[in-house]
């Protein structure tokens, strides 16, 4: 099978990869760059114009550097990504109004299917992103590994998965981390940790934690915390609906220690809130409750409107997002914003992405002949693990 990076081999997000036998041709992921509002569609012959010429997308996970081009692909084209992944992404897309494919087609982990002459095996893994997959493509005897976005800090066991990957020919793997100091990552247990030890000083003060509703994983970081210091969890109506959508293990209004409150009274917020009705909760009884409450930049009209009804002093405000979009201007001044209010602003966040020795772990265990680095901005790390010939 050829391996050709189309974007995303000297850059971190709008990943498009495309794999090819001589009679199929899949692509893995079409992603949109990072911090591009309106995303531009690159021309790919067959994929988003002219004749289809593809036989299937495979999206590793739901984030937009992934899947931000999705609704540019040709209809014609199958799309394919996890079952509890697509639950997700379905219900950020009618929160946001925005419509959806209604073909896609999902699967279960390590549920085999053939696209062609090409055998696909997805393998979950962990990453920031809720169900998200690493895909191993096989043809008769060749076999070709691609990581999607993964790391070995979070709650899965990794030494499990690699226990499960076979060796390879050809591995298409991440290395965002690999710009940076390589530092090995903390663990999202070190983060509730560290959560726990800071909110047991503060007494009944509010916690307020500003993080992504789609990384569900830092969700149940937040729920075990406000459990461990006798806090309930408070979600906001969008949030609610995607936990409510995943639902099993994972905190959602169904779970008696999750309240879901109101931050923006639109229509579609107050549908949500109706569904939820046994667990809604409004500004007078969060003011008498211990609570670690969910929030963005956009709530910070309702988080005024809530320090009228109860002392913000002595609070915490965990930010729990990459530090990059500090620069923002609407967050720089919600965060200034609260500070004013009588929170301590303070950083707890844990990388989504694999460090050095992960990255190593993984080569070890599927032996590549050939390592092709996408996702990353420092792909000569990766010489080291060429053969001295
Ligand atoms: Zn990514
Ligand atoms: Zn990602």
């Amino acid at each position: 099978m050829k391996v050709k990076v189309i974007r995303g081999s000297n850059q971190i997000g709008g990943s498009i990869i495309e794999v090819a036998s001589e009679s199929t041709r899949v692509i893995l992921d079409v992603g949109s760059e990072l911090g591009e509002n309106a995303p531009q569609t690159p021309a790919v012959e067959g994929l988003f114009n002219g004749t289809p010429s593809f036989d299937a997308v495979l999206i590793s996970h739901y984030h937009g550097d992934h899947l931000g081009l999705l609704d540019s692909v040709l209809p014609e084209i199958p799309v394919f990504m996890g079952k509890k992944a697509y639950a997700v992404y379905e219900k950020q897309l009618e929160y946001a109004g925005k419509p959806l494919r209604d073909d896609i087609r999902t699967f279960e982990p390590r549920e085999s299917f053939a696209i062609g002459d090409i055998q696909i095996t997805p393998y979950l893994c962990d990453h920031s992103a809720f169900d998200s997959y690493m895909y191993l493509l096989q043809e008769g005897d060749e076999k070709v590994l691609y990581t999607g976005d993964f790391r070995s800090n979070g709650r899965k066991n990794f030494k499990y998965l690699l226990s499960l990957l076979p060796e390879v020919d050809k591995l298409i793997v991440e290395g965002t981390t690999l710009s940076g100091k390589h530092a090995s990552a903390r663990t999202e247990a070190d983060l509730e940790y560290e959560a726990v030890q800071l909110i047991k000083r503060i007494g009944d003060a509010p916690v307020f934690v500003n993080m992504a509703s789609t990384n569900i994983d830092r969700i149940v970081t937040f729920f075990r915390t406000a459990k461990r210091t006798g806090r309930v969890l408070l979600e906001d109506t969008y949030t609610a609906s995607l936990t409510a959508a995943i639902s099993g293990n994972i905190p959602n209004p169904k779970f008696p220690e999750v309240k879901v409150f109101l931050a923006r009274p639109t229509e579609r917020d107050y549908d949500i809130l109706q569904h939820f009705s046994s667990s809604k909760i409004g500004r007078r009884g969060i003011s008498k409750e211990r609570f670690v409450m969910m929030v963005r930049p956009s709530m910070l009209g309702y988080l005024e409107k809530l320090s009228a009804e109860m002392d913000f002093n002595g609070g915490l405000l965990i930010y729990s997002l990459w530090g990059g979009y500090k620069e923002d201007e609407r967050t720089k001044a919600f965060l200034t914003r609260m500070e004013e209010l009588g929170l301590s602003i303070v950083d707890l966040h844990v990388s989504g992405h694999a460090d050095t020795q992960t990255i190593e772990a993984l080569i070890a265990v599927v032996k590549p002949k050939e390592i092709i680095p996408v996702h990353t901005e420092n792909a000569e790390w990766f010489e080291r693990f060429k053969a001295d010939e």
